[in-house]
C-alpha cells in the first residue's frame, strides 16, 4: 500500500466579475453566484485527488503533469486530468484501494451534492462508491474559506500494487 496526500485552494470570482462562471467540485456542476477562478473548470476535489493520487505514486504534482500555462489545459474538465493520473498510475502497476476527502467551504451548501460527487470520482477510479469519501465542512467564519473568499479540498488515497 502506498499513501498519498492532496490539498488545494481556489479563490472565488468577485461578485462584479463572475460572468456566468458555473462552481464545478468532484465533477458536479453546482449553482452558485460565482465561480471559481482557475486555468481549468477550477474543480478544487478534483485537484486536491490528482495531487494525493500523484504523491502516492511518487509521480510529483498535478502542475507538472499539467502545466497551468498551458494552452490545451485552459477551461479543461478536471476530471479528464482525473483519469489521465489514473491512466498513468496503470501504467506503474497502480490502482487506488480508496480515497477520502474533505471540502471546505462556508457556502454553497454542498450537502446535497456530495452523493453524486462520490459518484463521479468513484467512476473515474474505477472503484465502488464506498471507497471514495467525500465530506464537507465550514470553518464556522473563521479564515479565507470562512469569510467565502474560496473553497479548499484535502485529499487522501490508498494506493495498491
Ligand atoms: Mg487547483
Amino acid at each position: 500500500m502506498l499513501i498519498g496526500h492532496g490539498y488545494d485552494a481556489h479563490r472565488f470570482y468577485s461578485p462584479e466579475t463572475a460572468g456566468n462562471r458555473t462552481l464545478v467540485l468532484g465533477g458536479v456542476r453546482i449553482e452558485h453566484a460565482v465561480g471559481l477562478i482557475a486555468h481549468s473548470d477550477g474543480d478544487v476535489l478534483v485537484h486536491a485527488l490528482c495531487d494525493a493520487l500523484l504523491g502516492a505514486a511518487g509521480l510529483g504534482d498535478i502542475g507538472a503533469h499539467f502545466p497551468d500555462n498551458d494552452a490545451q489545459y485552459a477551461g479543461i474538465d478536471s476530471r479528464v486530468l482525473l483519469r489521465r493520473v489514473v491512466q498513468e498510475l496503470h501504467r506503474e502497476g497502480l490502482r487506488p484501494h480508496n480515497a477520502d476527502m474533505s471540502l471546505v467551504a462556508q457556502q454553497p451548501r454542498l450537502a446535497p451534492h456530495i452523493a453524486m460527487m462520490r459518484k463521479c470520482l468513484a467512476a473515474d477510479l474505477n472503484l465502488d462508491i464506498r471507497r471514495v469519501n467525500v465530506k464537507a465542512t465550514t470553518t464556522e467564519r473563521m479564515g479565507f474559506t470562512g469569510r467565502a473568499e474560496g473553497i479548499a479540498a484535502h485529499a487522501v488515497v490508498l494506493l495498491e500494487e
